[in-house]
């Protein structure tokens, strides 16, 4: 039998800043993972950090901690280059939240209180981004808002936590969990691990472990269909937001654009009609889009829980056992302070009570939207 002194179950985005976390507050950490490393949701984002074009509340828990995860992306770039020489991508140029009408202007002009938010008009705007529709009023610059390769970003952390010395598992998939003589008994697809500790950080995919430790279904697939074309126009220096919807430029010239939100949708292939309905939210804020070469398409499920809040924090009564789910449409932005509030509370450091609290794996049922 193997064993861990912690076990990660799950090698996306959360569990590798997970593990990188754990491996530099010196634990010994093994990932375990069904597949390959970040073939999860996390290969399907777009890779924003949107802490303020997310949230529709900013008094609550979960805006601060997406603050500051924005924040730890900065030393986590440096110590991921410097410990495995690989750059996420982390491009500077923050977000524009696009305006087309005047009652969305009055909405967002509010969002200027906030540090690094400033409100441009139509002639600025087209200065900084050439090509953008004439129909738009002006926009929200969100300068901190900015966005990483998602797929890089979650190699980066797991390279970095490899050298830190954690052993990364691939095609490990964990079938059932369970508690023996104070040790945690995992029946994996590779034969059995044991763990003193065990972190659960599967996705979407949670539920089949959380159920067989009595904490029931709690996260849903929210599916998000997305395509990629080549920019062969003037170089966007911003992602370009509206309703949902965005446009995020990458290094090797790639343009991104999303995505769609279907509830409750377990298929990973985009359809023509998603594909459609992203394509005309872009034309309507990039219309030289139309000219450009298609690449790819693709799909993805957001791990979502009922409040828009991921699940993080240690199990009602199963002591040593941690889950780390549920980050829907955030989990890239959101991973860095999830991996190091999992590491904090394994370490017995200070957590904010606030974020216990609001992250609590055993929250009752509210149907409050704390999400735009
Ligand atoms: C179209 C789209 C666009 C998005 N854009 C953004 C964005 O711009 N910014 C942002 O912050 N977020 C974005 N997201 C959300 C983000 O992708 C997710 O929140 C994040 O990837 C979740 O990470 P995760 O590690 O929890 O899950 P995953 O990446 O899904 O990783 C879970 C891993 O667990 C493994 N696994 C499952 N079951 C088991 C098991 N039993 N045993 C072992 N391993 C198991 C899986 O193989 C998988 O690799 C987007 C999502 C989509 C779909």
């Amino acid at each position: 039998m193997k064993q861990s002194e912690i076990a990660v179950v799950g090698g996306g985005i959360i569990g590798s800043a997970i593990a990188y976390y754990l491996a530099k507050a010196g634990f010994q950490v093994d990932v375990l993972e069904a597949g390959e490393v970040g073939s999860g949701s996390t290969q399907a984002a777009a890779g924003m950090l949107g802490a303020h074009s997310e949230y529709k509340e900013f008094g609550t828990s979960l805006y601060p901690f997406a603050r500051s995860s924005q924040k730890l992306y900065e030393e986590a770039e440096a110590a991921i280059r410097s410990l495995t020489g690989i750059d996420i991508e982390r491009r500077t140029g923050g977000l524009l939240k696009l305006v087309f009408k005047e009652e969305e202007r009055a909405r967002l002009l509010e969002l200027c209180s906030l540090e690094g938010v400033t409100w441009l008009d139509h002639a600025s705007l087209t200065d900084k981004t050439p090509g953008l529709a004439e129909s738009v009023l002006g926009a929200v610059h969100m300068e901190e808002d900015v966005h990483v390769t998602p797929a890089i970003a979650c190699n980066g952390f797991r390279s970095a936590a490899q050298v830190l010395g954690a052993e990364i598992h691939t095609y490990t998939r964990v079938e059932k969990i369970g508690k023996e003589a104070g040790h945690y008994q995992l029946q994996t697809s590779k034969g059995k691990w044991q763990a003193e500790r065990v972190v659960i950080a599967s996705g979407v995919w949670s539920n089949s472990i959380l159920e067989q430790t009595g904490l029931g279904s709690s996260i849903f697939p929210v599916k998000g269909e997305c395509i990629a074309v080549t920019n062969t126009q003037a170089p966007l220096r911003c992602s370009l937001f509206h309703d949902q919807h965005y446009i995020v430029p990458r290094n090797n010239n790639e343009l991104i654009i999303g995505a769609t939100k279907v509830e409750n949708d377990w298929t990973t292939e985009p359809t023509l009609g998603g594909i459609q309905t992203v394509m005309e939210k872009a034309r309507q804020m990039l219309p030289g889009i139309d000219e450009m070469p298609f690449r790819r398409s693709w799909a993805g499920l957001r791990p979502q829980t009922f409040d828009g809040k991921p699940l993080i924090g240690e199990h009602p009564e199963m002591k040593g056992l941690f889950i780390a789910a549920g980050h829907q449409r955030n989990g890239i932005l959101l991973a860095p302070a999830t991996g190091k509030m999992i590491a904090d509370l394994l370490s017995g450091n200070d957590v904010s009570e606030e974020w216990k609290e609001a992250f609590r794996v055993d929250r009752p049922y509210s149907n409050e939207e704390v999400l735009l």
